[in-house]
Parts: structure tokens; C-alpha cells; sequence
């Protein structure tokens, strides 16, 4: 019998794991994926990127998909909760753990809103690979700033730029005042850096450092994915964090560059030296692939 943290450990590293090493290690029982955070706004975790909600009786907002079973999961906990079909469904970015179960919630939901690249992001890296499950597209596409009023709350879309890819959108519920930051924090672990998908480092460090300017000690932070020890909520303190191990890729990397050192021997590390939280036993290659990310970002820069 294993204990609820080892469970927890175990099946969260398989979770995280899951946009790169398929996965088919439930994360959470169906009964505690749902967890409430703020008035009516939660998130939802089993497999892949973290689900964002708002559930109340007069609106119903899911932020990403998962994978088509994961997402039929929770469209059946948040209809059973509401009665209501999907008012709003949002992507915070194209990659398969986010949007992977798009075509199970699209037929339920009103409208669909993402960054305006996201949908040829998502045929590229649908094309790029023949195993995925069936695609949708988001059909209402914004270029910067997207927010309407849902019920008794305003949903606000924002897009600061290439960073994690390039279509990223950061989603704030106004009046709970919880931000979904999709894909721009990996909590205290390695994060993927996916340059044909548009990403840039130091754009990144840019967003995180705005993102977290516009919001408060008071603003709950909801991340794509956490370490287990962490997790996929905070505060805007995780922003800088996040920043800071950026920061540090780069550093690591120029600097071996400059010494002469190899990227194989650059990349031969299990954790970035500082960072010592950053690192997943599930994801050996995490750092490994990381560095070698900002090694080609740097190179094809010159
Ligand atoms: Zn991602």
C-alpha cells in the first residue's frame, strides 16, 4: 500500500511526464481531481497541462483539454456540477497536453477563443507527429487582448509575446482574481523549451516579469505543471522564480560557451548548478533537454 504522498509523487511525476513520455498512469481519482480554489474558480487535474474552471449556475469556463479522456472526465464533473453546456472554452497555448481533448469538450462549448497562432501551431505539431488523438481548433482568435463577461465575472485573455511558444495566453478571472498561466510556469522543475513551436527564452523572461507587475500578492496563480513537492498553484512569487531559472539556463549555457565547453558536456547535468529544486526523476532529460534548447536559441541567434 502505498502512502497518499509516494501515491502522490509517483503519479504526478507520470503526469508530468505525460507531454513527453506517454503516459497511461491515471494522475488523480476522478473523485479529487476537481479542486475549488477561488469563488467558483478551480482547476482540474488527471493527465497533461492543469485544467482551469469557473463553475457557477450562470457560466461555465474550462481552460485546456488535456487528453480526450481526461477531458471527458472533467466535462462530466463540471456539467454534473452546473447542468450547463460549456459557455466559454479557452487553450492557453497549442501543445497536445492542453488541447488533446479539444474534440471531446469543442462539440459542448459555445465558443472556443485561443491566441490567434495557436491553431497553425497546432497543425504543425499535429502534422509533425501521426499518433495524436483527433484535433479541433479554437475558432475565436485574438491578437493581444480578449475579455468578456461571463455571469457574474469577467474573463480577461492576454498575449505578451513569443515565450513559451508562440502563441501563449495568460486568462485572469477578474473579480476571483485567479490568472491561468498555462505552459509560462513549470513550478520548481524542468520546463520544455520548444523553439519550433515559436518559443524564446528571453521572451519569456519578459512576460513572467509584466505578468507579474500586473498582479498582486492577493492574485492565486494557476501553472500548467508543478513539481509534486510545489505544485500547480501560488502566488506571483513562483513568476520570479520561474524567471530566475530562465535566467539561469542562459547564463549556464553562455558561459560554457564562452569557456570552450562542449554541449554534449554542457547538457551531461542532472539539475541546472543553483537550481536544485528544478528536477524530476520521472524527467531525466528535463534539464538535459533544456540546455541544449538554449544552446541552439543562442547559436541561431548569431
Ligand atoms: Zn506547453
Amino acid at each position: 500500500m502505498l502512502s497518499r504522498r509516494t501515491f502522490l509523487r509517483r503519479t504526478s511525476a507520470a503526469l508530468l511526464a505525460a507531454p513527453f513520455l506517454p503516459s497511461a498512469f491515471p494522475f488523480h481519482r476522478t473523485d479529487d481531481a476537481f479542486r475549488s480554489l477561488r469563488r467558483n474558480v478551480g482547476i482540474f487535474q488527471q493527465r497533461g497541462g492543469t485544467i482551469g474552471w469557473l463553475a457557477n449556475d450562470d457560466a461555465l469556463v474550462v481552460i485546456d483539454t488535456q487528453f480526450p479522456e481526461s477531458a471527458q472526465q472533467c466535462w462530466t464533473g463540471l456539467h454534473d456540477r452546473t447542468g450547463r453546456d460549456i459557455d466559454l472554452l479557452i487553450n492557453t497555448h497549442h501543445h497536445g497536453d492542453h488541447t488533446g481533448g479539444n474534440a471531446t469538450m469543442q462539440p459542448h462549448a459555445a465558443r472556443h477563443v485561443a491566441q490567434q497562432n495557436v491553431p497553425t501551431l497546432q497543425r504543425q505539431a499535429a502534422e509533425r507527429s501521426d499518433d495524436g488523438p483527433p484535433q479541433a481548433y479554437a475558432d475565436d482568435l485574438f491578437d493581444t487582448e480578449w475579455s468578456d463577461d461571463l455571469g457574474d465575472e469577467t474573463v480577461r485573455l492576454r498575449h505578451y509575446g513569443p515565450a513559451h511558444t508562440g502563441g501563449d495566453a495568460v486568462i485572469h478571472f477578474e473579480r476571483a482574481d485567479v490568472v491561468h498561466m498555462g505552459d509560462l510556469v513549470f513550478n520548481r522543475m524542468p520546463c520544455f523549451i520548444d523553439l519550433p513551436g515559436g518559443a524564446s527564452t528571453a521572451g519569456w523572461i519578459e512576460t513572467l516579469e509584466q505578468v507579474h507587475a500586473a498582479y498582486t500578492d492577493e492574485t492565486i496563480f494557476i501553472h500548467g505543471h508543478g513539481n509534486p513537492e510545489f505544485g500547480v498553484t501560488g502566488s506571483r512569487a513562483d513568476l520570479l522564480v520561474m524567471r530566475d531559472f530562465l535566467t539561469g539556463l542562459n547564463e549556464y549555457v553562455a558561459e560554457g560557451r564562452k569557456a570552450g565547453t562542449p554541449i554534449d558536456e554542457l547538457a551531461a547535468v542532472e539539475r541546472l548548478p543553483g537550481f536544485p529544486d528544478h528536477h524530476l526523476a520521472a524527467w531525466a532529460d528535463g534539464i538535459p533537454n533544456a540546455i541544449r534548447a538554449v544552446y541552439r536559441e543562442q547559436t541561431s541567434a548569431e
